[in-house]
């Protein structure tokens, strides 16, 4: 190798090592045609069945409307999805709506992520699932050109993966028993609270189990006393968090929740996106990420710093997704102190494979991009 090769090479490599990469994909991604290629953001609606009814304090479903996004370039694709769960206010309509006005064909370079996201972005307000669809298919593109998953990118380490919470919906005790007996594998439990029979649905799931808990008020809890007492019996009940206990609007009661409780508090309907994980400081314990609440995993990661910065907590969240969206979200999953990723399990017709529940604990896939393959 003369000297300039191997100057060219030596500089190549120390670019490599600082973005967490190999050398060999240096080159490959150098090598692309940034000039000739274009960005082609394409969609399909589809419809998730659930496996089982689906009730948490404020509504009932049993099947799930998500978009299904791609982005070629030359030869590659990037996989995208947008789950849409009712309370959201979002819908394959507006989905279809708001990506009718991307326009990607202006962008030559898809790994300039943050000038192409925030053009996204800045197409309308709110839309986060819509946003998140092509912020998913982006960063998978990306990391398949640059041949890395996105924990590798981002410098995670895969082995720091939590074990992921399977949720228990309420339902009769007959019900939730068997619910209980199928979630085996799982090592904590959700549970689903907010309505007239939280003791029995915990009673119930103790009759059958002394996993630990972790538990749901989607905001059902109106009296701040009365939800204080009700967190003291969980936490004696091993209950480790208690997720939005009451409406997001009522920030005080919260807030004094979190100051009095022996348990974590998390937020989640009031932490959508950033400026929601700045204003959780004081008034939660810690927050719960969603890509389709906070426009993908650019903010994802960036609500997970701002966390940490805070001595908060993170937790990692999902609607019922494919895995796509699920694999998505898990690659932050390493620097969270729990997951809730089972979105994926509860349906029964996925189309991806990607991150896995071994044993209870979230396995990424060492597949570039977002991990996936197409079943
Ligand atoms: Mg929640």
């Amino acid at each position: 190798m003369n000297r300039r090769n191997f100057l060219i090479k030596s500089s190549l490599a120390c670019g490599a090592v600082t973005a967490g990469l190999s050398t060999t994909n240096a080159f490959s991604l150098k090598n692309l045609n940034m000039t000739k290629n274009k960005l082609e953001l394409s969609w399909r609606p589809y419809t998730l069945d659930l496996k089982h009814v689906f009730t948490i304090a404020t509504s009932s479903r049993t099947t799930t409307p998500v978009m299904l996004t791609e982005i070629k370039y030359g030869d590659i694709t990037g996989y995208g999805e947008a789950s849409m769960p009712p309370y959201l206010g979002e819908s394959q309509e507006s989905v279809d709506i708001f990506l009718k006005k991307v326009n990607l064909s202006q962008f030559n370079d898809p790994t300039e992520l943050e000038k192409i996201l925030d053009y996204i972005d800045g197409l309308d307000i709110k839309n986060t699932a819509a946003k998140a669809s092509v912020d998913i298919a982006l960063h998978d593109l990306v990391g398949k050109l640059i041949g890395q998953p996105w924990y590798k990118i981002w410098g995670y380490d895969a082995s720091k993966t939590p074990v992921t919470s399977f949720t228990i919906g309420i339902d009769t005790p007959e019900v939730v028993r068997q619910k209980v007996k199928e979630a085996e594998e799982f090592k904590v439990l959700k549970v689903k609270l907010g309505r007239d029979t939280d003791k029995e649905m915990i009673e119930t799931i103790r009759s059958v189990t002394d996993k630990p808990l972790v538990t749901d008020v989607n905001q059902g809890w109106k009296d701040k006393h009365a939800a204080l007492d009700m967190i003291h019996w969980l936490a004696e009940r091993n209950v480790e968090f208690i997720e939005q206990p009451m409406p997001k609007e009522d920030v005080d009661s919260n807030a004094w929740l979190t100051e009095n409780s022996p348990i974590p508090i998390i937020g989640d309907e009031a932490v959508q996106g950033i400026e929601d994980a700045i204003r959780a400081k004081g008034v939660y314990s810690g927050i719960n990420i969603k890509l389709m609440k906070c426009g993908g995993m650019r903010n994802a990661n960036k609500m997970v710093t701002i966390a940490k910065a805070f001595g908060m907590k993170v937790m990692v969240g999902c609607m019922t997704e494919t895995s796509c969206a699920i694999s998505a979200a898990s690659h932050i999953s390493p620097e969270c102190d729990w997951a809730d990723l089972d979105g994926a399990l509860l349906i029964s017709n996925d189309i991806f494979e990607g991150t896995k529940v071994i044993n209870g604990k979230v396995t990424l896939s060492d597949l570039p991009g977002i991990g996936l393959k197409k079943i």
